[in-house]
């Protein structure tokens, strides 16, 4: 399978080619050219397969023609290896959430970060390629997520830059205390400055001339392509409780990698009637598909932090994916948008009417189905991440405090290592290649 990139000024390119590269030389997002129409039996017999089984069905949609099966599957069993149930929220017989928190940094990027990591060290083998060093930015989740799914993996070496300060104990823990192939880096600065840095190092001569970098966000295909297979096992489940006809999915949205997964596996044929994707007060989304027009704008900081982006990443690959027509993408997706108090009170309501506890980004999720829910529709709402990932938030909201799980728990008990760096290019470039890998 070739991609091409949505800018369209790039070559077509392999799978190989587009994940090492993340993104195309003409700025754009990689697309595969062609997406498979899964055959109406696969819908049949989904009903009693495993997430293993249905997801190694879908990658060979996807990745078939380039990775060998057995590779393929083997990746898959890696990748799933925790479930991702759907649980009915009490009370509510028309919602479902769909708990994406089960894996080991207990927030759904670990589904991508973990694959990608797999399939980026398959490359590396097979091709004899040199060493890949992965640079991450980020303000929390992508770097716990990238750090735990590229640990061990040979020929990898990742840098998570994160802002000194501005990420929570539990999150910086789950970065710094990996060790081997993972170096954090505490930027004195903010998120921006550490995304800003990224950037100019993909843009530097001499560093790409020294160094092969590459990034590990929902631009890369390999991240954001598999967050579709949860999609089918929702389904899936769903039809084994007699409630997939007319479901409505809800997806808390911020680069829109995890909503774009979705709609790809509409396109695949999946059954599902319409999205909804949930905005916090970073509404640009919102407002795009209200009026036709995109205006993106600086973030805004908000109590759904992982969704606070000004000038989602993946917004292009909606557009291309619906020839850039307004009516096509509001046809298919709809949008609601939540401040911090709509946030709170979710949470609140929803804990003390059901016992059910969302964490702030899920908040944002079940709110839009409660909000746009028409009768004899079935809303599933992703649960992003673990509610004790955000325990500030929660236990206030709840006015109680809340268990931690073990596995955060293992975490914070980790001693943490991290080099810190000013905000300066120079002093990063010259790290980077005293600390990385030559081609
Ligand atoms: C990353 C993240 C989101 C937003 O997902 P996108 O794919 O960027 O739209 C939502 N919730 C949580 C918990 C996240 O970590």
């Amino acid at each position: 399978m070739k991609y091409y990139s949505t800018n369209k000024k790039a070559p077509k390119v392999s799978l190989q080619e587009a994940v090492v590269k993340g993104l195309a030389p003409d700025n754009g997002l990689y697309m595969p050219e062609t997406i498979c129409r899964l055959p109406d039996d696969f819908f049949y017999t989904i009903i009693n397969a495993s997430f293993q089984e249905i997801a190694t069905e879908v990658a060979y949609a996807f990745f078939g023609e380039d990775i060998e099966a057995k590779t393929l599957k083997d990746i898959v069993y890696d990748t799933l290896n925790f479930d991702v149930p759907l649980v009915p929220v009490k009370g509510e017989s028309t919602i479902y959430s769909l708990e994406l928190f089960h894996g080991p940094t207990l927030a759904f990027k670990d589904v991508g970060a973990r694959f990608m990591a797999r399939l980026l060290g398959c490359f590396i083998q097979d091709e004899g390629q040199g060493a890949v060093n992965v640079l991450v930015a980020t303000s929390g989740d992508t770097g716990s997520a990238v750090a735990n799914g590229f640990l061990g993996v040979d020929g990898i070496h990742v840098n998570v830059l994160y802002p000194k300060g501005l990420v929570s104990e539990i999150q910086e823990k789950q970065f710094t205390t990996l060790g081997q192939n993972i170096t954090a880096l505490e930027i004195d600065g903010t998120f921006d400055d550490c995304q800003r840095l990224v950037k100019t190092a993909f843009l530097d001569e001499e560093l790409n001339r020294k160094l092969k970098l590459t990034s590990a966000n929902s631009i890369n295909v390999a991240r954001f392509l598999p967050q579709a297979f949860y999609y089918f096992y929702a389904y899936a489940q769903a039809a084994r409780l007699g409630k997939a006809e007319n479901l409505v999915v809800c997806v808390p949205s911020g680069n829109f990698g995890n909503i774009t997964a979705g709609l790809f596996a509409k396109r695949m044929g999946l059954p599902v009637k319409r999205f909804i994707a949930a905005n916090n007060k970073n509404d640009v989304f919102y407002n795009y598909l209200q009026t036709g027009k995109y205006v993106p704008r600086p973030s805004e900081a908000s109590l759904a932090n992982a969704m606070d982006v000004g000038n989602p990443s993946n917004f292009v690959r909606i557009l291309d994916l619906y020839s850039h027509n307004h009516q096509a993408v509001t046809d298919d997706i709809g949008g609601c948008r939540f401040s911090d108090q709509d946030i709170v009170t979710t949470i609140q309501s929803v804990y003390n009417e059901t016992g059910y506890l969302l964490d702030p980004h899920g908040a944002c999720g079940y709110a839009g189905l409660r909000e746009s829910l028409h009768d004899g529709e079935i809303g599933i709402f992703l649960e992003t991440a673990h509610p004790a990932k955000f325990l500030q938030t929660v236990e206030s909201s709840i006015n109680q405090s809340i268990p931690i799980p073990d596995k955060l728990r293992e975490f914070i008990k980790g001693e943490q290592h991290s080099t810190p760096l000013p905000k300066t290019f120079e002093l990063f470039k010259e790290f980077l290649l005293n600390n990385n890998k030559n081609r």
